[in-house]
Order: structure tokens, then sequence, then C-alpha cells
């Protein structure tokens, strides 16, 4: 029954969102499979939006301050202007905040807190309302202040998040729907309360719906500018951007983290010989063998032409050297002539090699893919002395 049912929910989805896989329609729901550097575009995304609408409240909430001194007697309006500053300045420090922040935990932290602010103001400004009778354009202005969570509903449409992160922002806003609800249930015009409750639900729904495809289209641009095409390697600038993620990591762990440089052999040769496209092909099969020897964990990235660079954290000296060494015993396909492909490869380990940046470990292994053209290429240079293996 169970895989019946998930055999229409995946042919529904993929049929409905036919460019994106299964695995990405997942990350839609929820966040927790995203990869690292969806995460980071994420949040950057987040973040500086949050900082725009949070900069354009700081300066919206106190111009209002003209409309309720004009509209209410000072005992209504007192204590709205004291909030509305309140409500300016923590807008203000939203917008103004210097930390860096570069993972979702942030990005949550300084959306909760732009949610924050409305919010505290709304059940404020409404408790406050109710203790006065009003009518006629006072009552219309009183009015006004009850649309608040209908704005900030609306307002959560711009924010690329998943299912659950939606319904974990949405929830604390029907809650403070129903509390102001509760707030005047001597008092409650029940149709009127409900027809209300209902379009807080259609809202919500939009607003959920279009941050989704807000987060669907970033997901499949951070797919095509992450992966290069011919290869399905990751592409030089993301290769940096998880580089930096990764030496991090393990930096903060004490963990080992293994580079390998990978150039391929006599490579001008197959262009020379056989074409730009033929070379193109023995490029994406040279990437394929590799791929199908890559461990769970670990990177490839093209880093130009013909130059590959493979990112194995976790991993020490010992083990690279095991992995590499398999990769070119196994081989990296053929030419069209049905000779071989080889690679001359340079590995360099961060602990081994005391080094303290992820671009001195390149460098480092990049030097001792020197050495293995040098010493007669299709051979793996960086070995410690222990589990060199001799070259074929
Ligand atoms: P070595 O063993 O010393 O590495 O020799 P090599 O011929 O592999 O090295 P060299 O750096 O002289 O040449 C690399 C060649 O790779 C030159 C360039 O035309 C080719 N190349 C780079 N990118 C591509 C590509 O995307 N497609 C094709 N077909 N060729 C490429
Ligand atoms: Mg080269
Ligand atoms: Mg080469």
């Amino acid at each position: 029954m169970l895989t019946k049912l998930k055999a229409i929910w995946h042919y529904a989805m993929t049929s409905i969102l036919a460019d994106m896989s299964e695995e990405e329609i997942r990350w839609l729901l929820n966040s927790r499979w995203q990869v690292s550097l969806l995460e980071k575009r994420r949040t950057t995304v987040i973040v500086s939006r949050v900082r725009i609408v949070a900069a354009l409240f700081a300066l919206l909430t106190p111009l209002w301050i003209v409309v309720d001194i004009a509209a209410f007697p000072w005992d209504v309006w007192y204590p709205l202007v004291v909030a509305r500053i309140a409500a300016t300045i923590a807008f203000a420090l939203i917008a103004l905040r210097t930390r860096r922040m570069n993972s979702m935990s942030d990005a949550y932290r300084i959306l909760g807190m732009m949610f924050l602010v409305p919010t505290a103001f709304f059940l404020f400004s409404y408790q406050h309302m109710a203790q006065f009778d009003l009518h006629g354009i006072q009552q219309a202005f009183s009015t006004g202040y009850a649309f608040l969570p209908f704005v900030m509903l609306a307002g959560l449409s711009i924010f690329p998040l998943t299912l659950l992160e939606n319904i974990a922002f949405i929830s604390p806003l029907f809650l403070m729907q129903a509390i102001s609800g509760f707030l005047r249930l001597q008092v409650l015009d029940w149709p009127t309360f409900a027809a209300s409750f209902w379009l807080m639900v259609l809202i919500a729904g939009v607003a959920v719906l279009a941050g989704m495809s807000q987060l669907a289209f970033i997901i499949v641009m951070v797919r095509e500018s992450i992966r290069d095409r011919m290869t399905g390697c990751f592409s030089r600038q993301s290769g940096e951007e998880l580089l930096d993620l990764q030496f991090n990591l393990v930096k903060r762990s004490g963990d080992s983290l293994s580079v390998a440089f990978i150039d391929l052999d006599h490579f001008k040769q197959v262009n020379d010989r056989f074409g730009h496209e033929a070379g193109d092909v023995v490029l994406a099969t040279a990437a394929q063998s590799m791929h199908n020897h890559l461990r769970q964990g670990d990177m490839l990235i093209r880093w130009g032409g013909e130059e590959f660079l493979l990112i194995m954290p976790n991993t020490t000296a010992d083990m690279a050297c095991v992995a590499l060494e398999r990769l070119r015993e196994k081989g990296l396909g053929t030419r069209p002539d049905g000779s071989p492909i080889t690679a001359s490869i340079g590995i360099a380990e961060r602990l081994a090699d005391d080094k303290d940046d992820w671009r001195t470990l390149i460098e480092q292994a990049d030097k001792r893919m020197y050495e293995a053209k040098q010493s007669g290429r299709n051979r793996v240079v960086g070995c410690p002395c222990s589990v060199t293996i001799a070259p074929a």
C-alpha cells in the first residue's frame, strides 16, 4: 500500500515538476537533505531580503505616527507611538545587524526576529485598542491594525522556504489570530471572524506556493551553476566554495582532508589526432570513470580544461593513496584508437603536509602532479612510503 502511494506521489510530482529530480522535489518539502551550496545561496537570499524588508519597515513605521496622532485622542495614540518607536528601533537593528550570517540557522533567527517585531506590535496594539469604544473614522483606522497578520502572511511569499519551514513560520500567525479572537470572546462577531480566518488560510496557501516556487527556482539555478555540463563535475567556482566549506569543517573537527590533483596525460594529442569533439567525449568518459569510483562524501571538481580536483574529507593520505591507485588501475576509459587514457596525480593532506588553508594545500597537490609528469606520467605522487605502489 505504502509503495503504491509512493509510486503515485512520484508520478504526480515528476509529471508536474518535470524539470526537477525526485531528490530536488524532496528538498522543496524539507531542508534536511539539502546540499551545502544550496543552503549557502538560500541563506544569502533570505538574509538580504530580511534586511531589505526590515529597512523598509524601519522607514515606514514611524511615518504612521502622524496618522495615529491625527486620528486618535491622546490616550489612544500615546502608547501606540511609543510602540511604533520601539518597533522602528527593532527593525533598524535587524537591517543593520553586522554579524556575518552564513548558515540556515542564522537565516531562521533573523527571519524569526523580523516576524517577532510586528507580532508583538500587533498583540499590543490590538489589546490596547480593544479598551476604547471607537466610532467612525477612528474605528476604520483601528480596524486597519487587524490587517497586520495578513500583511505578514503575504510577506512570507518573498522568502525561498520549504513546506516545513513555511508551516513553522505560519503557525504562530494563526495562533496570534486565534488569541486576538479569544481576547474579544464576549463581543466576537463569529461570521466575520470565521471569514477572516478563511481569508488567512487562502493567503497562507498562496504565500507558501510562492515561497516554494522561489525555492524551486533557486534549486534549478544552483544545479545549473554548480555543475559543469560536459563532465557532470562541480564547476571551478562552486568547487572553490565547497573547498572553503569543507576545509572549515575539518579544521573545526580536527579531521584529515586529502585532495588529489588529476591531470590527463598527453590530452592535446587526442584533440590533434581525433578532433576537438572526440576530445570532449574522452573528457566526459574520464570524468564518468572517476565518478564511478568515488566514495560517498568525495567531490570531483573540473578545475580547468583536462585537470580535475578530487576533495576527500575525513581521508588520510594513506587512504587517499589507496583510492587513487585503485582508480588508476581501473583506468579512465580509452581514446578513440582504443589506447588507455591515463593521468598524473598529486596528493596532499592537510595534517600530514601541515597546511592551514585550502589554497596552499592545492598548490602542494599541483606541485606533486608536476613531479608525477616529470617522472614519467601515469602515476600517483604524494603517497606515504608505506603505501607507494609502483606505476604500471
Ligand atoms: P600533459 O601530459 O603534459 O598534461 O600533456 P597535455 O597534452 O595533457 O597538456 P596540455 O596542457 O599541453 O594540453 C591540454 C589540452 O587540453 C589543451 C586543450 O586544447 C585541451 N582542452 C582543454 N579543455 C578542453 C575541452 O573542454 N575539450 C577538449 N576537447 N579539449 C580541451
Ligand atoms: Mg593540464
Ligand atoms: Mg594534461
